[in-house]
């Protein structure tokens, strides 16, 4: 069946709001809550949470005698107070897996335990080009010791930051500086709300069409899979495969681009399902979808987390590429496309 045209303004519409919804790993619930709302007016869903946070949705197909699901991840890398310094400064501690170097100078927002919102910035704790010797600010490592958040607040020790509401513990999400320019999406935390908006967009397309899935399928928007449990739970046990939406990874010796959607054969965990590949593969044949496949030499998804819990289903892994992935990332409207036909097809295919 022919995919209908997918709704690019949605899609981009969805995709920046999303990026502009914080949620580091562990503090995801108003970035869900976005998801469910936008696909509450669904026509065949029915919507419940897991225990520790994920969204999975049941979408009523024609058929339900082998049920598939998509995943995608709505938990982004992020960091948290890990000391408030006697300067009043904070030293922060990571979530998810990310160089300090990517986000030296970034915006950052401190989401105080109590409610509150303060604004700051990521420094070198040797910042001032004036003040400092440029070989020492070039030869200082950057890591959790010599970063630092300087806040946009008067505070010039620890009692007053704490005056602030802030606390050790408290959730700190970077500022993602969305930008849309010649249909480029530069942003971070592309991955993976950039599937995760693709999969917004699918369910638009289909619905606003009157269509429904080939066979009834669970969406699953994973909430911790930044530090590698994401799916570990919540795929139902009924599902016979498992479609992990999530980016491709672009760089030197990947056949990956910003412009093709990937599949990924292998990561660092081993191969993904041949057979569920293959299908995949042959439908973005038969729908003429720009897609190259890859290998992703330092990598492991939400759908090797359900294997590893245990989870007996076919996986695949689809997605985007995005540059420079875990940095401030970039990807194009075409790659974001290809893979949102894609999923669509797949969601359409009869076998
Ligand atoms: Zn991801």
């Amino acid at each position: 069946m022919p995919v209908p045209e997918i709704n690019t303004q949605y899609l981009l519409d969805i995709l920046i709001k999303l990026l502009n919804t914080p949620s580091p790993t562990g503090l995801t619930d108003n970035a869900t809550d976005l998801v469910e709302k936008m696909l509450m007016p669904t026509k065949g869903m029915s919507f419940s949470r897991t225990r520790k946070g994920a969204l999975v949705v049941k979408w009523d197909g024609d058929q339900k005698d082998t049920p598939r699901a998509l995943t995608a991840h709505i938990d982004t890398l992020g960091a948290m107070v890990k000391m408030i310094k006697p300067s009043g400064r904070l030293m922060l501690t990571r979530i998810g897996g990310f160089n300090w170097n990517t986000v030296e100078g970034e915006g950052c927002c401190i989401l105080a335990s109590n409610g509150a919102f303060i604004r700051g910035t990521i420094l070198l704790n040797k910042a001032s080009s004036h003040v400092y010797d440029g070989q020492e600010i070039q030869d200082t490592k950057r890591n959790d010791e010599n970063m630092e958040v300087r806040l946009d607040a008067r505070t010039v020790n620890r009692a007053e930051t704490e005056t602030l509401g802030i606390r050790v513990g408290d959730y700190v999400s970077f500022d993602p500086r969305v930008e849309v320019v010649e249909g480029f999406i530069r942003s971070r935390h592309l991955d993976d709300k950039a599937c995760v908006a693709v999969i917004l967009a699918v369910v638009k397309c289909l619905s606003d069409a009157g269509l429904k899935p080939a066979q009834t399928t669970y969406l699953h928007f994973s909430n911790y899979e930044e530090v590698g449990h994401g799916a570990a739970a919540g795929i139902p046990g009924d599902a016979h495969e498992l479609v992990v939406v999530d980016m491709a990874a672009v760089g030197e010796g990947q056949a990956s681009d910003e412009f093709h959607a990937s599949i990924c054969i292998k990561d660092s965990s081993g191969p993904y399902h041949h057979g569920l590949s293959q299908k995949l593969r042959v439908l973005a044949d038969l729908h003429k979808i720009p897609y190259v496949t890859d290998i992703y030499p330092h990598y492991g998804s939400d759908g090797e987390a359900f294997w590893r819990s245990g989870g007996d289903v076919a996986v695949a892994l689809i997605g985007p590429g995005v540059d420079a992935s875990h940095n401030y990332e970039r990807t194009h409207i075409e790659a974001l496309l290809a893979t949102a036909n894609w999923v669509a097809a797949y969601l359409l295919d009869g076998d």
